[in-house]
């Protein structure tokens, strides 16, 4: 194997890797810090957590198969106690997470399956978006809740929607999350099928307590695939950043209209708004919400008909 220079570096990182001699590749994902800051957001169930926290390594390591500018979202949509859970991973790796859920929820236990989560499986479905941000079509892939683990419905919309082999493995305890996946290239050769299925073979071997206690990606990837020539790539830093920001909050709040707006502001006194995913609460009080229909900007949002952009 080609060690990258810090692959001995394995909280919140992501590494890809390569099989040197078959169309194998693969990504090794581990979330520390950051999980745990998204999930001390909201006081999420811990039921909640424990899926949240593996929709949040699935996301990466799925955004490790892609070159795009955009986000790339996990959402599971539920018509249980759990309504919905988001979770989102851009290119630069930021993650963040929301979720709905109902009272029911708290009182799960926090191995509570997927199908208790969700409720009515039938009704239920786990949808992969990719959003590119540059004024492309958003893609939407959905996967029916077949399986009773995120790492086996993944591996489904892969294999199936995708046409890509490919095998995933998710851990939690309460510090951390850390995934594995391993993929078939497409177009990969007859010749390699021999490579494919020894690697899955290995890949079976590979248990959640195993992922958890490996130290480095370097040490994990040896154990389990010693016969191979592996490449590893440089890990790369993932972390906890929200997107939201107190412009765009002013964008929602000029395309809400002056009138609505102020309507709030007189019945409570100023306008708040809490942002779902970080749950930071951004608030305007009356002369903020003046200068947010006074300022040039507002002026800007909404031109008249015909005007020039
Ligand atoms: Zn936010």
């Amino acid at each position: 194997m080609t060690p990258a220079p810090d692959a001995a570096r394995f909280a919140d990182t992501l590494s890809r890797f390569v099989f040197e001699q078959a169309a194998v590749r693969g990504a090794v994902v581990s979330v520390d810090s950051s999980c745990r800051e998204i999930l001390a957001c909201h006081r999420y169930p811990p039921a909640l957590r424990r899926t949240l926290a593996e929709l949040l390594a699935a996301a990466a390591l799925l955004a490790s198969t892609l070159k795009f500018n955009g986000a790339l979202g996990v959402q599971l949509q539920g018509a249980g106690p759990v309504r919905l859970l988001v979770v989102e991973c851009d290119a630069e790796l930021n993650l963040r997470a929301t979720a709905q859920w109902s009272g029911a929820a708290d009182d799960l236990p926090a191995a509570a399956s997927l199908a208790t989560l969700a409720g009515d499986v039938a009704k239920s479905r786990l949808a992969i978006t990719l959003d590119p941000r540059d004024g492309g079509p958003i893609y939407q892939g959905i996967v029916a809740l077949e399986a009773n683990s995120i790492a086996a419905l993944i591996e489904h919309y892969l294999t199936r929607s995708e046409q890509i082999d490919s095998r995933m493995v998710l851990a939690v305890d309460d510090t951390r999350v850390r995934g594995l996946l391993l993929q078939r290239l497409p177009g990969a050769a007859t010749a390699d099928d021999a490579t494919w299925q020894r690697a899955s073979a290995q890949f079976d071997r590979i248990s959640p307590t195993g992922l958890l206690a490996a130290a480095g990606v370097e040490a994990l990837l040896r154990a389990h695939f010693r016969d191979d020539d592996l490449r590893l790539f440089t890990a790369r830093p993932l972390r906890f950043r929200c997107r939201c920001s107190a412009e765009k909050v002013a964008h929602v709040l000029r395309m809400l209209g002056r009138t609505e707006v102020e309507s709030i502001l007189d019945e409570q006194g100023m306008v708040s708004v809490t942002c779902e995913f970080c749950n930071h609460q951004y608030t305007f009080v009356a002369d903020d919400v003046r200068a947010l229909f006074d300022s040039p900007a507002a002026s800007g949002v909404a031109p008249p008909a015909g005007a020039p952009h």
